[in-house]
């Protein structure tokens, strides 16, 4: 049987697998609950996979799936994702020139996807999901720009790769807020769009029948599944870009890249005067359906502004440690009442913990100090863990991020029985496994009820990484 067909057969039979027709009730010994910890957990999800009833203090009943020796938490979503960079993961790590940058990696990143069919992208992106998923998340904010074919010309589907993404979702079973990316130029002297980019490209035009293919796809979808828009920074998108994004999403979340590197910071500045943070929220209605990815680069004024807006700032710690970006200003920020989650991005590592330890260990290496995320009433883990959620909800418009009624029942656990859990309780449970344990303690993983992780595995993991590795070798041969 051909590659595609097997894969096409695979999602279909999965997707079976997607629809929910009972509901569950899960009980556990503890869980974190509207910012408490509890004991004695009943959690009811319907058949639409949203959290019916939340109960403390109940007995379990006839009937209830009994999460012994666990710790049941929300999972959060992770806000920003190219998924196919997966298959870049560590084969960029020899120096390409004198001076390797992220400019540097950008260019191994556009020749890398001249070489990837839809096919390819659907199995690069499913494995993706799957780890996600292993790591903790229930959700994923796709920023999605690999919208044409080799040289830039249309798919008979125009969302023939945003279909890709949305069976991706539906094999690993994670929830999806897709963010279709409007990517006009190839910087902000107005150049066309050039090699590697111009299977991102689109004019105002092409860029409408596109939103509105992806939402015809969508609506064939999980019912959790949203349509977001991602006009991908001030270097790609003009102005009427970004109010044509705005109008076209139809007040769904809006993300873009922004002040990551200090090579963007000085062109935005030298041909508006002025810094890119300061500039969108002069010429753009910023608010909380936004997601700034990065702002790495932040001045006393943008830090307070940004604040303000009620956006989300969406840091990868991980990723941005690892294209050298620098370090974001998150004390500063959470001090001014600033909003901020976690997301994967180029997805060199797909691991929350590590996320969440590496934003804290940026910090203490700049400040030459210990706990510093961490405030006078919960500790570091905790206070990581918590915007995680609360960050990862707002960016991705979904109802989750607290184990409460009326929420996707976005649901994780942590396994109590491995040793760097032993001792500790409450915020020590969360402490331990972002920063002392080696491997991952997630056990459990539900997405809006899906129940996709059990004792540390995703359910598909087999066929998902099978059909990798196939891709991987035609990827690389
Ligand atoms: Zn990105």
């Amino acid at each position: 049987m051909p590659r595609g067909i097997r894969l096409c057969t695979y999602i279909l039979s999965g997707r079976a697998r997607h629809i929910r027709s009972m509901t569950t009730t899960l009980h556990a010994d503890c869980a974190l609950v509207a910012g408490q910890w509890q004991r004695d957990v009943r959690v009811s999800i319907d058949a639409a996979g949203r959290i019916a009833s939340v109960h403390t203090d109940a007995l379990p009943q006839a009937g209830d799936q009994r999460l012994s020796d666990r710790v049941l938490l929300p999972a959060p979503g992770n806000l920003h994702s190219h998924a196919f960079q997966r298959a870049m993961a560590g084969r960029t790590e020899r120096r390409s020139g004198a001076n390797d940058s992220f400019w540097t990696w950008r260019e191994q990143m556009y020749r890398f996807v001249d070489r990837m069919t839809p096919d390819h992208l659907l199995a690069v992106a499913a494995l993706a999901y799957v780890e996600m998923l292993e790591a903790g998340y229930a959700a994923v904010a796709e920023f999605h720009y690999l919208h044409h074919a080799v040289g830039g010309a249309a798919y008979a589907n125009i969302a023939e790769t945003t279909s890709r993404i949305v069976a991706a979702t539906e094999t690993a079973g994670i929830g999806l807020t897709h963010l279709p990316v409007l990517y006009q130029r190839g910087g902000l002297d107005g150049r066309p769009p050039a090699g590697g980019q111009q299977r991102f490209a689109c004019d105002a035009d092409r860029f409408a029948t596109l939103m509105s293919a992806a939402r015809d796809v969508l609506a064939r979808t999980r019912p959790d599944a949203r349509l977001g828009v991602a006009p991908h920074s001030l270097r790609a998108v003009d102005s009427g870009g970004l109010k044509l994004a705005i109008e076209l999403v139809q007040g769904g979340p809006i993300h873009i890249h922004i002040a990551e590197q200090t090579g963007e910071v000085d062109e935005v500045l030298a041909a508006t005067g002025l810094r890119p943070v300061q500039w969108l929220l002069e010429h753009v209605p910023v608010d909380d359906r936004w997601c700034l990815l990065h702002a790495t680069h932040l001045d006393d004024a943008e830090v307070a502004s940004l604040a303000a807006s009620g956006a989300t700032v969406g840091l990868a710690p991980v990723t941005e440690a690892n294209l050298g970006d620098g370090i974001f200003r998150a004390v500063d920020f959470r001090d001014a009442g600033g909003r901020f989650g976690i997301g994967t991005d180029s997805n060199v590592r797909i691991d929350l913990a590590e996320e969440l330890r590496t934003l804290e260990y940026g910090q203490r290496l700049q400040r030459r100090s210990r706990a510093v995320i961490a405030d006078d009433d919960y500790s570091n883990g905790r206070v990581l863990f918590d915007a995680a959620c609360a960050g990862g909800a707002a960016a991705l418009g979904r109802a989750s991020g607290e184990i409460a009624p009326g929420n996707w029942a976005d649901l994780l656990t942590l396994d109590r029985t491995r040793l760097d859990l032993a001792g500790v309780t409450g915020d020590g449970w969360l402490d331990a496994w972002i920063f002392s344990a080696p491997g991952r303690v997630v056990r459990d993983v539900w997405s809006a009820g899906h129940h996709r992780v059990r004792d540390g595995r995703h359910v598909e993991r087999e066929a998902v990484e099978a059909a990798y590795r196939r891709t991987l070798a035609e990827l690389t041969g």
